[in-house]
């Protein structure tokens, strides 16, 4: 299977008033063709940083590209100008949000929107677009959609509404979909739906997705591979079924930890990480997890652990898988 984006040692910062964050700190990962990759971490972590990364969409400055490459189909993106992102963002790479009200406008139709990016990335004639649009919203599973077509987003109910962001989204045929937090604002099986839906359509049109999340819960049956990061770095990435049945980094077993599960009593506390992640304008020198670890060694606070590989593609950032790991030192 080939890569159709290749992430290399990525290093993002923003400068601020107070210094610069590194909020991103060189990571590593590739996204396949037709598959789905997830990325799971609390808020701050650098996932979202990430996604607008491959979109172009920081704004700059104050963010600053340190380093690496961000290859899609070849292509470093990185080094693009606007004009040449232009022709990716919502063509060959689309974007769906927590909200749909930072994709939709809520002054204009729903079905011009669709048509005015048909428009200007694929040529097509109004009468072509309008019934594109009309087919993409049938997609999606929006009953009525010719007579839909026609309304405003506030006249769709929020699930309703994250359905028209994704065909709108998924109007010009894009290779990659980026998909932030897509189903944290709705209710459990509004969440479920929108997840079922986006694995259809990839089903039927083959895109690559990125699912970037904080609930590894919702990632189990829907990713092909995790990446999990804490502290702007990956500290574990594998296939989804090694993640789940054998993690090996502390971070990533304290996440499954804190998701529900169905043989949980009524009243059965849900598990959470204590402790806040270290502050990014003075990154810790040592493990980033260090202050939160209840496995931690002397050795972890003030050394930088390197990958180990568990083979099969599945790595962990973690003393305790090296293979000269003692706790007695
Ligand atoms: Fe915990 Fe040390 Fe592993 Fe970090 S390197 S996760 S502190 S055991
Ligand atoms: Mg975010």
């Amino acid at each position: 299977m080939s890569n159709l984006l290749e992430v290399k040692n990525l290093q993002v910062s923003f400068q601020t008033f107070f210094g610069e964050v590194e909020a991103v700190r060189g990571i590593s990962f590739n996204v396949e063709k037709g598959k789905t990759l997830a990325i799971v971490g609390e808020s701050g972590c650098g996932k979202s940083v990430t996604a607008g990364s491959i979109m172009k969409l920081l704004p700059q400055p104050p963010v600053l590209y340190k380093g690496g490459e961000i290859l899609f189909e070849g292509e470093n993106l990185i080094s693009k100008s606007e004009k040449e992102m232009n022709e990716y963002r919502g063509n060959k790479i689309a974007m769906i949000f927590q909200d749909p009200m930072t994709s939709l406008n809520p002054t204009m139709k729903i079905g011009k929107q669709i048509v005015e990016g048909l428009r200007r990335h694929k040529k097509m004639s109004s009468e072509e677009a309008h019934k594109k649009a009309i087919e993409m919203l049938e997609l999606v599973a929006v009953p009525q959609a010719d007579k839909r077509v026609n309304q405003y987003p506030h006249e769709f109910s929020g699930g309703m509404r994250q359905r028209v962001m994704i065909a709108l989204a998924m109007s010009c045929n894009p290779s990659l979909l980026i998909a932030d937090e897509p189903t944290t604002a709705l209710d459990v099986t509004v969440q479920a739906q929108i997840l079922d839906l986006m694995k259809d359509i990839q089903d039927k049109m083959g895109m690559s997705i990125i699912l970037i999340t904080h609930d590894l819960g919702i990632v189990a049956d829907k990713a092909d591979d995790v990446v999990v990061m804490y502290a702007g770095q990956i500290v574990e990435q594998g296939k989804t079924n090694d993640i789940f049945y054998n993690p090996k980094h502390p971070y990533t077993k304290n996440l499954l930890a804190s998701v529900p599960r169905p043989d949980m009593k009524k009243d059965e506390p849900l598990y959470s990480i204590q402790g806040t992640p270290p502050d990014l304008y003075k990154p810790p020198m040592g493990c980033g997890f260090f202050d939160r670890c209840n496995e931690a060694m002397i050795v972890c606070e003030n050394n930088m652990p390197v990958f180990s590989n568990h083979g099969n593609e599945h790595f962990s950032r973690c003393f305790l898988n090296h293979k000269l790991a003692n706790k007695e030192v």
